[in-house]
């Protein structure tokens, strides 16, 4: 069970601080050391801020994953980094991202690097929040990759992904965390055109070692690359099948929509705790916390209190930090005031 009713809660990513994006253009200038404290420092602003913005659960903010070779991919075997930028110019969006090629067997004998991240935030982080650990699941990682004669479309390369993720979400269990979110958002994009019954049993084959062993949650959204959405944002093609996932708590994209069938929440209620986005991550729009304190009220006429979570719609990352900072304390803020009864 979670904590508290309405819990307060967030999707992996947050926004980069500037000095670690500038110096992420030249990581050959600095040392071994040097860049493992630009780690250590970047995580402790991400934890400073969803802190301070008196957050129920915070992560590390993905803070660690600023550049390639410390990116999943980067952790891999059988694969060539990412190709040429299919469009180089014009407005930036998911496009211009190449894909990376397969050149030999899918492997990843050094894990995917998410539980030294969550070794480092259990480190950094003060008592008090519940810390989640984020891994995207088989069918989303498997997008960035471009089939071969050995692994020929993109269900053959997220089988290659299964272990993979499992090997991940049991080191990440076997390390003390209690709570695990595996990102799908592949799946929530492309519901309305693939088979969701094959969803599920991707989804739940991947889990299936850590089912009760901590609290398990998946994030359905549209897409944010740039801050763009890539999906058919609407929830219908995915249920009923998505009921069937096998987690404890299911995040779904609203804020964005203008709250678009918010009943389905109920329904999803019926099953499982819902998290739900009451924060739009791409519109610089500042709630305020009356705003989402209406939000709360209008989720509460669908999924009772102790079913229901708060999120953003997404992670943060393509927020600006200052914005990401002011929204994550209206996000609070409405929340105290419809639990409070203020
Ligand atoms: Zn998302």
């Amino acid at each position: 069970m979670k904590e508290r009713p309405i819990r307060t809660t967030v999707i992996g990513s947050y926004p980069f601080p500037s000095w670690l994006e500038h110096a992420s253009r030249d990581l050959d200038a600095f040392g071994r050391d040097e860049i493992a404290e630009m780690q250590d420092d970047a995580v402790i602003a991400a934890i400073h801020d969803q802190v301070s913005a008196g957050l129920d659960v915070i992560t590390d903010g993905e803070q660690t994953r600023f550049d390639f070779n410390l990116s999943f991919y980067g952790y891999m075997e059988g694969i060539s980094l990412e190709s040429a930028s299919p469009r180089r110019w014009g407005p930036p969006a998911h496009d211009q991202r190449g894909k990376h090629a397969i050149t030999g067997e899918i492997r990843a004998p050094r894990g995917l690097g998410t539980v030294e991240e969550y070794e480092r935030l259990k480190r950094l982080a003060p008592e008090g929040p519940v810390l989640k650990a984020s891994v995207p699941g088989p069918f989303t990682m498997s997008g960035r990759l471009t089939p071969n004669d050995q692994y020929t479309d993109r269900y053959a390369i997220t089988e290659a992904f299964v272990p993979i993720v499992r090997k991940e979400i049991e080191g990440l269990v076997a390390a003390g965390c209690r709570e695990i979110t595996v990102d799908e958002p592949s799946m929530s994009c492309y519901a309305y055109k693939e088979d969701t019954r094959r969803f599920v049993d991707i989804f739940n084959r991947t889990v299936e070692p850590v089912v009760g062993k901590c609290r398990l949650s998946t994030h359905l959204c549209f897409g944010n690359y740039k801050g763009h959405a890539v999906g058919y944002r609407r929830l219908k093609p995915m249920f009923p099948d998505f009921l069937d996932f096998a987690v404890d708590e299911m995040h779904v994209e609203m804020a964005n929509r203008e709250f678009a069938e918010i009943e389905m929440i109920g329904t999803i209620a019926e099953r499982m705790d819902v998290a739900v986005g009451v924060i739009d991550v791409k519109s610089y729009y500042i709630e305020t916390a009356e705003d989402v304190a209406d939000r709360v009220r209008l989720c509460l006429e669908h999924a009772p209190a102790d079913r229901l979570s708060v999120a953003p719609d997404c992670g943060l990352s393509q927020t600006a930090r200052w914005a990401a900072k002011k929204k994550l304390r209206a996000m609070v803020e409405g929340a105290d005031r419809v639990r409070d009864r203020r």
